[in-house]
C-alpha cells in the first residue's frame, strides 16, 4: 500500500499579466520589500516594471538589489541579506531566472539570521525567514515553488543546496510573457533543466504517485516542445507550455529532490563554466542508460512520455540543443565522481551509484567523442 505526505504552500498565479491582474495579493506578504534581481534581464523583459508599478499602486515601499550573477555565490546572498536588513525589509521579491530567485530566498533567511556558511546549509524547517514572492523570467528551475536555494561555495569549489520548508515562496507569479525574449540557448538550457527535474523526480527513491503524475505531464509537455527549439524559437503558446512544464517539474523536485545527475552537473558548471541546464543535458543520456538496467519500467515510461523509442532518440533531440561537451581528463573524472558520490542527492538515486558508476557516466557525456575521451583532451569550446 502507498503512503505519502504532500505539502506545497506556495500560492501560484499563472498566466499573462498575472502581476498586474493579481499583484495586490502581495499586500498580505509585507509592507517593505527588497526586490532582488539580476543585472539586466528583469528590466528588459518587463517584469521589473510590472513589479514596481504594482508595489507603488499597493503602497508597498521598496529598495532594489540588482547584482545577482548566474550561479550566485554565498557572498552575493549575504550582500542581499544585509541590504534587506539595512532597509528594514519585511519581505523579499525575487525576480529573474533561478539565480536571482535563489539569491533572494537565501537573503530572506540571512536577513534574520547571522549564520556561518555551515550553519546556513544546516538550516532546518523552524528558522525564521522573511516571506518571499517569486517571479521567474526563465522557464526551467521551478525555484518559485521549491524549498531550495542553490548557492556556489567558492571555498568548497561546488554548488550547495540550502533547504528549509520556510524557503517556499509564499506567492509565485508566472507570466510566460517574461520569457518571450529569452534567446535560443538559454531557452533550451532552462527547458532541459526542467526536463531533468521531472525525470530525476520520477526516478527518485522519494517519488510518490502524486509527483509521478506531474513529472510525466511535464516530460510530455517538454517532449512536444523541446525538439522544435533546434529550429525556430517558440511562439506564445510554446512559451506557456515550457513555463508550465517547469512549474510542474519544480513541484516534483520540491518533494523528491534531485538525484546524482544534478550533483554531477554542478562540477561541469563550477570547473568548466557550463550553464546549469546544459550541464544536465550532457549527462542525461548516460544517466538514463545507468538507470535503465535496474528500472526498465520507469525509464521506459519516461521515453514514452517524451515520444522517444529509445535513449538514442533522446540524445538526438538533446544533441543540437547542448552542443559539444567539455571532455574531462582521467583525474577530473575521478575527482568529480568522488565528490558527487558524497552529495546528499546520491542517496535518493536508484540504484545508488558508487564512484565507478559515476565515472562511467562522466565518460559518456553527450556529444563528447570516444576518441577525445580516450586521449583525455578537450573536444569542445566550453
Ligand atoms: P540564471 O542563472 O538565473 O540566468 C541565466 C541568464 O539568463 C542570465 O544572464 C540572465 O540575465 C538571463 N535571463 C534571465 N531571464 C531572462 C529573460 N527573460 N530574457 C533574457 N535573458 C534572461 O538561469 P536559470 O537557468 O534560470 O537558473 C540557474 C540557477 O538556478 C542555477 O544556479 C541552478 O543551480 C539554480 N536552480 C535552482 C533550483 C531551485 O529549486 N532553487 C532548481 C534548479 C536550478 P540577468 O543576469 O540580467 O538576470
Ligand atoms: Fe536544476
Amino acid at each position: 500500500m502507498e503512503t505519502f505526505t504532500y505539502f506545497m504552500p506556495t500560492k501560484v498565479f499563472f498566466g499573462r499579466d498575472c502581476v498586474s491582474r493579481q499583484g495586490q495579493a502581495m499586500v498580505s506578504a509585507g509592507k517593505r520589500a527588497l526586490v532582488v534581481t539580476g543585472k539586466n534581464s528583469a528590466r528588459k523583459c518587463g517584469a521589473l516594471d510590472d513589479i514596481t508599478l504594482c508595489l507603488k499602486e499597493n503602497g508597498i515601499g521598496f529598495d532594489l538589489f540588482d547584482e545577482v550573477e548566474a550561479n550566485p555565490s554565498i557572498a552575493t546572498a549575504r550582500l542581499a541579506g544585509k541590504r534587506a536588513r539595512d532597509f528594514n525589509a519585511d519581505m523579499i521579491i525575487a525576480v529573474g531566472g533561478g539565480s536571482p530567485l535563489d539569491a533572494g530566498k537565501a537573503a530572506a533567511l540571512l536577513a534574520l539570521n547571522d549564520f556561518t556558511d555551515d550553519a546556513l546549509f544546516s538550516a532546518d524547517d523552524t528558522i525564521p525567514v522573511l516571506p518571499v514572492v517569486a517571479v521567474p523570467t526563465t522557464a526551467g528551475t521551478g525555484s518559485e515553488v521549491t524549498p531550495y536555494s542553490i548557492l556556489t561555495d567558492m571555498n568548497l569549489q561546488t554548488k550547495r543546496n540550502l533547504r528549509s520548508e520556510k524557503l517556499f515562496p509564499v506567492l509565485a507569479y508566472l507570466d510566460p510573457r517574461y520569457t518571450e525574449l529569452l534567446p535560443r540557448d538559454i531557452t533550451s538550457y532552462t527547458a532541459i533543466d526542467a526536463l531533468t527535474h521531472a525525470i530525476e523526480g520520477y526516478l527518485s527513491s522519494r517519488h510518490t504517485p502524486l509527483t509521478d503524475v506531474l513529472a510525466l505531464e511535464s516530460i510530455r509537455l517538454l517532449g512536444e516542445n523541446l525538439p522544435g527549439l533546434s529550429g525556430s524559437l517558440p511562439d506564445s503558446a510554446g512559451r506557456e507550455k515550457l513555463l508550465m512544464a517547469s512549474l510542474f517539474a519544480g513541484i516534483v523536485i520540491a518533494r523528491t529532490g534531485t538525484t546524482i545527475l544534478h550533483a554531477m552537473g554542478y562540477h561541469l558548471t563550477f570547473f568548466h563554466k557550463v550553464e546549469h541546464g546544459r550541464a544536465n543535458g550532457f549527462i542525461l543520456p548516460a544517466y538514463l542508460e545507468y538507470v535503465m538496467n535496474a528500472r526498465p519500467d520507469r525509464a521506459g515510461a519516461i521515453l514514452d512520455a517524451m515520444g522517444c523509442r529509445d535513449i538514442n532518440c533522446l540524445s538526438k533531440i538533446l544533441g543540437p540543443l547542448v552542443g559539444v561537451a567539455p571532455c574531462l581528463s582521467d583525474v577530473e573524472r575521478r575527482d568529480y565522481s568522488l565528490k558527487a558520490c558524497e552529495a546528499p542527492s546520491a542517496a535518493s538515486t536508484v540504484p545508488r551509484p558508487g564512484p565507478a558508476d559515476i565515472r562511467t557516466m562522466y565518460e559518456h557525456l553527450l556529444s563528447c567523442t570516444d576518441t577525445a575521451v580516450q586521449s583525455g583532451g578537450t573536444c569542445g569550446d566550453v
